[in-house]
């Protein structure tokens, strides 16, 4: 039995994890983890019976133990998505929080000598040059639950890692591709939370609006893979059905191809190197009419060009990055700024920063800080 522990479960990764679980009848759910849903968390527990449940929010941690009696151990704050992560029983956590929060968690799961199915790229992009080395030593698999590293996942399977010459990283370009700055001074929340092709949660709808997404998922890439980030390109591919592709010395091109759904790569990172049966629907060749490729266009969206520069700069320019990303899609979502800005922000925050070699977690948790107080006396 496949005893799972999931930090997220409320999420759109999360839900998919759980429906995931309930086909597969080997794999069963020992702890969830949320923010403050106490409602769905409530039918999750009801229909998955963890041991152990996870409330960050306190407040609300005790308002859910109240409505559930006894039912399963109910903890909160950072201290119980740690005992989440780490629990005895546990095998594999799937990594499903989004943002930097979750950095401490995942590290203490490793420590636990925990496998991870990991989608949580902001915690990678902040400190991977921590949680790598912690992968090797304790000799725990970081499976990728990201569509685009699952695919290049697959098409690295049994091959050598110093033959790849080049990871072509696919993107869809989002709600915007084709259009130019001008046209994007006035986008509204709403336009920008219109993905075309995937239905995911809000932060990452709006990074993908920015390629942001795109930037994150390189340094992921960075780091997952150990590549350098000359080897790494972007390419647009709008119909989203070659998730990523790796090219070899000798010219060969591997590829995975599906149609869009998060279910593939995260049933197959918690029963890999297994293969089950297919949850989603099958990719039709036949009436696929068409798949094209574009360059992306790196002027209008910043936020991709301002990933590259911080991964390359490497230290803790990759926390001043997914923090003052983190903080500037929250003003976004709540109309404070205007889409525009979030990539100007970025840069003005990066421009502000003198980088610390190899930061340690606390250091890096104290950049987050302090780039939030900053945008916060901004606005
Ligand atoms: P989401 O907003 O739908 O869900 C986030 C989940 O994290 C929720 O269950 C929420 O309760 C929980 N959470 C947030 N803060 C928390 C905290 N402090 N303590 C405990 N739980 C907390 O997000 P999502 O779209 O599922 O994305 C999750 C992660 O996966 C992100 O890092 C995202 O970049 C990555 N990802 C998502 C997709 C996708 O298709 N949704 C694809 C690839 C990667
Ligand atoms: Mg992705």
């Amino acid at each position: 039995m496949k005893k799972v522990m999931i930090l997220g479960s409320t999420g759109s990764i999360g839900t998919q994890t759980l429906d995931v679980i309930r086909r597969n009848e080997d794999m069963e759910v020992v702890s969830l983890a949320v923010r403050s849903n106490i409602r769905v968390l409530k039918e999750q527990v009801r229909k998955y019976h963890p041991r152990l449940v996870c409330v960050y929010e306190k407040e609300k941690a005790l308002e859910f133990e109240k409505t559930v009696s006894g039912e399963v151990e109910v903890v909160s704050g950072m201290e119980g998505l740690v005992a989440c992560a780490t629990m005895t029983e546990g095998n594999i956590v799937v990594a499903a929080i989004v943002g930097m929060i979750g950095i401490r968690p995942v590290m203490e799961a490793i420590r636990a000598g925990k496998d991870i199915a990991f989608a949580n790229k902001e915690t990678l992009v902040t400190a991977g040059h921590l949680i790598m080395p912690l992968v090797k030593e304790k000799g725990v698999k970081l499976l990728p639950v990201d569509s685009e590293h699952a695919a290049i996942f697959m098409c690295l399977n049994g091959e050598k890692k110093e033959e790849v010459s080049k990871i072509w990283l696919t993107a869809s370009g989002g709600p915007f591709r084709g259009k130019k700055r001008e046209e994007l001074e006035n986008v509204t929340v709403e336009e920008a939370l219109h993905h075309p092709n995937w239905s995911m949660g809000k932060k990452i709808t709006i990074d993908s609006a920015t390629m942001v997404n795109k930037g994150l998922e390189v340094i992921e890439a960075r780091w997952l893979f150990s590549m350098s980030f000359d080897k790494i390109q972007v390419i647009l591919q709008p119909q989203s059905v070659i998730h990523s592709m790796v090219e070899y010395n000798d010219g060969a091109v591997l590829a995975q191809l599906g149609t869009p759904d998060m279910r593939l790569p995260i049933e197959y990172a918690l029963c890999y190197p297994e293969r089950r049966e297919r949850i989603g629907e099958p990719l039709d060749f036949t009436k696929l009419s068409e798949i094209t490729f574009e360059n992306p266009d790196l002027e209008t969206f910043r936020g991709l060009s301002l990933a590259y520069e911080a991964g390359r700069i490497g230290g803790s320019m990759p926390t001043v990055f997914n923090a003052a990303n983190e903080k500037a899609v929250a003003l976004f979502l709540d109309r404070k700024i205007s889409y525009l800005s979030m990539a100007e922000l970025i840069e003005e925050m990066m421009k502000l920063h003198t980088p610390v070699k190899n930061p340690s977690l606390e250091e890096i948790l104290e950049v987050e800080k302090e780039i939030h107080k900053r945008m916060e006396d901004k606005y």
